[in-house]
């Protein structure tokens, strides 16, 4: 997805301030043009040099429109902004009481994305689920699968950053899910509270991206107590199957818009296929696992989306972040106006 990459870095006085030339450096590096403005009390703390050295030679005033990121978002900075040409969007690095949104100093490059993309949601309530589910055995054992994520949080991090309220209901995650203006993210444990709480949360849903590894097995009930070895030589699980949560919202009249994931070691169009119809789905982004840079646990995803009586769209080996842009930017095109 291609989106404007220029914005500019309004610096102001106190320790917060002392960080903006690595700032700087950091968002240059990640592809993005920046227009520093050093107020007053910035240029008592840091010398030009300091941000030429960076790459990004101090300016007094930047054109009208452009994303603005204010660090810190002090008094001092506000005041300079007042006095900028007509202001694009706000974002703030560090606390701030202003209306605007505010990132921590180590999020400069989300609160960059978020500023710099378009609002294509704008408007819209998009649901994802993500990570994997944890189906517990007793009060400190549990079944659970390879996934972190990763691919969940791309698309919840990539709709919020497009304007969309974003509900991201997920389990056990091994990594951060990033605060983002829009996001709200639920956690939850087993497969059943997974199935729960996105049927009461879809009503409110124009699109469902169902992403999570969710378990299809989970014991009957959770035992009150730690099962003991002792005594025994064996221990048999007896499991039953899950709700299948894609499967529910494709039952609802109405529905929102639909995406489901496949993940598969072989056959994968005649599987994908398969779910489109039982599953009642729109779309369904199918993986494939067996190779080594596709699927869990890896950065990258080799994806192939397929939708109802049309052929198939062979995404290249994309990171997941570009992957969830090109799946959320059909679903933007798929929206009823
Ligand atoms: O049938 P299979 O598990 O391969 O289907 C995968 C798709 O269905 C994924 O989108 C997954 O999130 C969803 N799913 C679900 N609830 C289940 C099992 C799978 O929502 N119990």
């Amino acid at each position: 997805m291609t989106q404007p990459s220029r914005l500019a870095l309004l610096v102001g006085g106190g320790l917060d301030a002392c960080a903006a030339p690595e700032i700087a450096t950091r968002l240059r590096g990640a592809g993005y043009e920046v227009q520093v403005v050093l107020t007053d009390a910035a240029r008592q703390l840091l010398t030009p040099a300091a941000f030429r050295l960076a790459g990004s030679e101090p300016v007094d005033t930047v054109p009208a429109g452009i994303p603005l990121l204010l660090c810190p978002a002090d008094e001092a900075v506000a005041k300079k902004m007042a006095s900028l040409p007509a202001l694009g969007p706000v974002a703030g690095l560090g606390e701030t009481s202003a209306a605007f949104p505010a990132f921590a100093r180590e999020d400069a490059l989300l609160a960059a994305r978020w500023l710099c993309s378009t609002r294509l949601l704008a408007g819209r309530t998009v649901l994802i689920t993500a990570g994997p589910t944890a189906e517990d055995i007793d009060p400190v054992r549990f079944i659970t699968n390879r996934s972190t994520g990763r691919m969940g949080i791309a698309l919840a991090t990539t709709a919020a950053c497009l304007g969309a309220r974003t509900i991201l209901v997920h389990g056990p995650l091994s990594l951060r899910c990033p605060p983002l203006p829009g996001l709200v993210a639920i956690p939850v444990r087993g497969a059943r509270e997974m199935h729960e709480t996105v049927l009461g949360r879809v009503h409110q849903c124009d699109a469902a991206i169902l992403c999570a590894a969710v378990a299809d097995f989970t014991p009957p009930e959770t035992a009150g107590q730690k099962l003991k070895k002792a005594g025994r030589d064996e221990l048999t699980l007896s499991l039953v199957r899950t709700p299948d949560i894609l499967a529910s919202l494709g039952a609802l009249s109405p529905r929102p818009y639909l995406v489901g994931f496949a993940a598969e070691t072989h056959d994968l169009e005649r599987y994908a296929r398969d779910k489109l119809e039982r599953k009642n789905c729109d779309l369904i982004c199918a993986n494939d696992i067996a190779a080594a840079d596709s699927g869990f646990a890896v950065p990258t995803n080799r994806l192939t989306i397929f939708r109802r009586d049309q052929p198939p769209i062979p995404l290249p080996l994309l990171d997941k972040e570009d992957a969830a842009a090109r799946i959320l930017q059909l679903v933007a095109g798929h929206l009823p106006a």
